[in-house]
């Protein structure tokens, strides 16, 4: 499975595996371990899932986890580079990680490491195209220390039209194209640098059909960041409520689940296990089953420890936690509703751009080109 391809051959095997994504694909295996054939998600010709390697329709997506991260780098936007990892001894350290997964059917992966905290879209094609695997990646920007000076003088238009390229066109020179737009909040009333960030993610949201992942965590931000996305028409369908765990007023859950944005429970992990089942069975209860997504912010070969430091496995989920939710009397239909729909439907980016279509299949003419 070692994959040590020089930077022409990669490049030349990425175009291959473009044209060749949707022949790899024919079965899918659920997370119980049965290959079915390809599932029939609604409006499946639609939409498409922009991976590292290219589009696939949302339902070869299959069984994912929806927030993770592959390698990430504290260092501060000032210092943060490339130079400062050897990307073969991140492929070398992680691989098995994904391999792990993969072996237990895990087949789509969204890696949310933002620019400026150690992003590396060619690194992350590397890992899909060797493990075949639907690796998404992500524009957008986060949060002080990790924003670049230009942050702060650019428009707001300025940056969406940037983050649109990365979608559009390709990231860093490259043909590897951003899959989601992932940014941040600060936690209580938003400061106006994260205002701007938020208006641009929506901007880009507008013109491409990409998915918002924030970082949030905090009700009091989250609810802002809605009004400020309403405020710029985006169909809050199109957002992600990241670390919704992390509030512990359930009555925000809820609130941003009923104005139709994703809550996300992404902080699943064995010392949690009993606080998470809670929580998914709440959400449940009050019938957002189809509002939900689970994931473990787990991994990541960590920039400047000896090979990574401490890695968090990506299989506590598949291995011990899902067992764990069937045991507290969820069904495996909900089971897969949350890991393979749910994150297909948060992640599906509308074939029309510029246009939305709803549950119907209906064009709305609610999305418009960036101002
Ligand atoms: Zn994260």
């Amino acid at each position: 499975m070692e994959n040590r391809l020089t930077k022409r051959e990669f490049i030349k095997g990425l175009a291959m595996g473009l044209s060749s994504v949707g022949l790899l694909m024919n079965s899918e295996t659920n997370i119980f371990g049965d290959t079915k054939k390809e599932k029939t998600m609604q409006n499946d010709d639609l939409y498409y899932i922009q991976t590292v390697r290219g589009r696939i329709k949302p339902s070869q997506l299959g069984m994912t986890l929806i927030h993770e991260h592959i390698l990430v780098d504290f260092i501060g936007a000032d210092k943060v580079s490339k130079d400062r990892y050897n990307p073969d001894e991140v492929f070398e350290v992680m691989l098995p990680y994904l391999k792990e997964i993969k072996d237990l059917g895990v087949t789509g992966f969204a890696e949310c490491t933002p620019m400026f905290i150690g992003r590396d879209a060619e690194l992350m094609a590397r890992f899909a195209q060797a493990l075949d695997m639907h690796i998404l990646t992500n524009t957008g920007m986060y949060k002080e220390p990790y924003l670049p000076k230009y942050a702060f003088e650019k428009t707001e238009d300025e940056l969406a039209q940037m983050w649109i390229n990365e979608i559009n066109q390709g990231i860093e020179g490259t043909q590897i194209k951003a899959g989601f737009i992932k940014i941040a909040v600060n936690p209580g009333s938003l400061i106006p640098i994260q205002q701007k960030i938020v208006r641009s993610a929506a901007r880009t949201s507008k013109a491409t059909g990409a998915t918002i992942a924030c970082h949030t965590g905090h009700g009091v931000a989250v609810l802002e960041t809605l009004d400020i996305l309403k405020s710029e028409g985006l169909p809050l369908e199109k957002f992600i409520f990241v670390h919704a765990g992390s509030e512990s007023d359930f009555n925000y859950h809820v609130k941003v689940a009923e104005q139709g944005a994703w809550v996300e429970y992404d902080g699943i992990s064995p010392g949690e296990a009993n606080r998470y089942i809670q929580l998914i069975k709440a959400m449940l209860d009050k019938g957002y089953g189809d509002r939900l997504l689970l994931s473990q912010d787990a991994g990541w070969y960590n920039v400047g420890d000896p090979r990574g430091g401490n890695i968090r496995s990506f299989a506590y989920i598949v291995r011990d936690f899902i067992p764990l939710m069937e045991k507290s009397g969820i069904d495996k239909k909900t089971i897969d509703k949350l890991f393979i729909e749910n994150p297909a439907k948060a992640l599906r980016i509308p074939i029309v751009v510029g246009q939305s279509v709803n549950s119907l299949g209906k064009i709305k003419s609610t999305w418009g080109k960036i101002k």
